[in-house]
């Protein structure tokens, strides 16, 4: 087999195995310890970002839905893998137009102090609705991980409701925003949850990313 068809099969494998919810951290003393690599999900809130972990680890339920302000302020742990291979970290939605001020100024601290105190953390994933393209809030997200020098993968979402001729503006666009963030990695994602297309390649990213 060649190594990429390798490195995919490997991905699909360890994302049909065993993958479990392990915390929920509100703060950094809450964190696990920093054993394996994590790969974190960021993204504006509803831009599909619990649909797609449960969309990559083919589980339904796994990642829940808070459509409520107050309860997005924590980082939620799943465990991938029996003997555990690595951590996907979902980060809190942001965004939200109605969002308190001091929730936004609590949100902005304790991502920040997760992506420059985490060496474990090898990739950021930063999701985008397919729809819309970046936002001004996505590129703040973005200047956070560039200071962090975290590098991510812009991944757009809800692809199934972009017609092929309106997506690739929206890719190219896109990509030329993302030149712009040195952290940013020239890759860019199309997913649709729905139908489950550009779940193996990101699979296959987010293995690679921590190896
Ligand atoms: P979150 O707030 O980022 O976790 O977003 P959710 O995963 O809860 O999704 C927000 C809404 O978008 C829900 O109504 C989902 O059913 C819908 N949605 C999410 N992903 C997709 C997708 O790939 N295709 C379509 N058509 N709808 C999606």
């Amino acid at each position: 087999m060649e190594a990429e068809d390798e490195l995919a099969e490997r991905a699909r494998k360890l994302f049909a195995g065993p993958i479990d919810f392990l915390k929920s951290a509100p703060g950094l003393q809450f964190l696990p310890d920093p054993t394996v690599p994590e790969i974190a999900f960021a993204g504006r809130s509803n831009v599909g970002k619990s649909s797609l972990l449960n969309a990559l680890t083919n589980r339904n339920g796994l990642a829940r839905t808070s459509n409520t302000p107050g309860r997005t302020q924590e980082l939620n742990f799943f465990d991938v893998g029996r003997p555990l291979r690595m951590r996907l970290v979902d980060m809190p939605g942001y965004g939200f137009a109605e969002a308190p001020k001091d929730m936004v100024r609590r949100w902005r601290f304790l991502i920040n102090d997760y992506l420059r105190g985490r060496a474990v953390l090898k990739r950021a994933l930063v999701l985008v609705d397919a729809r819309h393209g970046l936002k001004p809030v996505d590129h703040e997200v973005m200047d956070m991980l560039d200071g962090a020098a975290v590098s991510y993968h812009l991944v757009l979402t809800k692809a199934d409701k972009v017609k092929r001729t309106d997506l690739e503006p929206v890719l190219e666009r896109t990509a030329e925003q993302a030149a712009k963030h040195p952290a940013a990695h020239p890759a860019i994602f199309t997913t649709s949850s729905e139908t489950g297309s550009g779940m193996p390649e990101l699979r296959t990213a987010i293995l690679e990313a921590t190896e």
